[in-house]
């Protein structure tokens, strides 16, 4: 049978003919709740990707459903619609799934004029037999598939991004105007993500664990807020952004991109969590190796600590959760059936200093 045919059934199925006793452990435990984990900005996505986890659907749509709502929403600067652009005032967009029961994954990058990109991650992991599609490429197969193409830059994010040119550089071309900071708009972005640090970064992450230990992920992106045209992070690197085995569990990032990818961030919590670690303690053993991969000068400050963050996130397959990032402050947002959408401090390598 091709890998892609095997199903949770199979899965379960092989695993009770391997003898009475493992059907019996497997008959013992109690019935399994759907669960969802995911970054910060989350909450509605969790709650909806258990909703539609209870109603049947395989957890990669029921996460794919989820992070839609981010997606679609013009405030989520980091996500979809209304992300900021990279470099040149143009919005590329960065999104993977990966199905941790058959083991496939499916994955957009630098995809311009597509709302959605997850949902198009989702069409390649099913409607072809390659996992990473990029550019004018992943473009043309999202138009095959019906997408429709819209602008995704709102007057908003052409505003900040065009303050962030202005102020840039001091000996370039491009003058901000006198009056700009009192823009309605970059005031908002000041207030949401603060002036000290004016580029930060956005991403959604979500992990779905069924109530038949199937288990899912998405991650989608605008990326690196005024990236380098072209550029490409670890969101849509399947084993970086994110990875699942429904052996195991499911785990996924959000922050500094080029560090998860250098210690492959979600296939190292996975495969912390196989070798016995929960999900907050594999969280952070990925981040401290992270953290020991991080020899670059310029990623280090004057005590030789990260100048990032780095968020992780992971559900095991047993349905415990925990998330944890390399400096204090930072929150997941998980949801369990029956129960309302919560965010939950994250455990953290490093505490932030107080005036930071
Ligand atoms: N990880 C994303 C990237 O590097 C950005 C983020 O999550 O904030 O593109």
């Amino acid at each position: 049978m091709p890998a892609s045919d095997l199903t949770r059934r199979d899965l379960l199925t092989s695993v009770a003919a391997a003898g009475v006793a493992g059907a019996a452990a497997v008959a013992a435990q109690p019935a399994r709740r759907q669960v969802a984990i995911g970054s910060v900005n989350a909450l509605a996505a969790v709650k909806l990707t258990v909703e539609r986890l209870s109603a049947g659907e395989p957890p990669v749509d029921a996460a794919v459903a989820g992070v839609g709502l981010a997606e679609a929403d013009p405030d989520e600067v980091g996500v979809g619609y209304g992300g900021l652009p990279n470099e040149d005032g143009v919005v590329q967009l960065d999104a993977a799934v990966m199905d941790g029961v058959s083991m496939r994954a499916g994955a957009v990058a630098a995809l311009e004029r597509i709302k959605h990109p997850a949902r198009v991650a989702l069409q390649v992991m099913r409607r072809t037999t390659r996992i990473l599609l990029v550019g004018d490429g992943a473009l043309r197969f999202a138009r095959a598939h019906g997408f429709v193409e819209e602008n995704l830059l709102t007057e908003r994010a052409r505003k900040i991004w065009l303050y962030w040119k202005e102020n840039a550089a001091p000996d370039d071309d491009w003058l901000p105007a006198a009056a700009e900071a009192e823009d309605p708009d970059l005031r908002w972005f000041v207030e949401k993500y603060g002036s000290s640090y004016f580029r930060p970064q956005g991403t959604i992450h979500v992990s779905a664990l069924a109530a038949d230990g199937g288990v899912g992920c998405c991650t989608t992106t605008s990326g690196l807020f005024f990236k380098l045209p072209g550029r490409v992070g670890d969101s849509p690197l399947i084993g970086c952004g994110l990875y699942c085995d429904a052996e195991v569990g499911s785990a996924g990032a959000t922050g500094h991109g080029e560090s998860c990818i250098i210690s492959n961030g979600a296939a190292t919590v996975v495969e912390f969590m196989r070798q016995g670690k929960s999900p907050e303690a594999a969280c952070l053993a990925t981040l401290e190796r992270v953290v020991r991969s991080t020899r670059a000068a310029f990623l280090r400050d004057t005590e030789g600590r990260p100048r990032y963050n780095l968020n992780l996130y992971a559900v095991s397959a047993k349905g415990e959760v925990g998330g944890a990032s390399t400096w204090s402050g930072a929150q997941h947002a998980v949801c369990r059936s029956g129960e309302p959408a919560r965010l939950l401090p994250s455990a953290y390598l490093f505490k932030r200093p107080a005036a930071d």
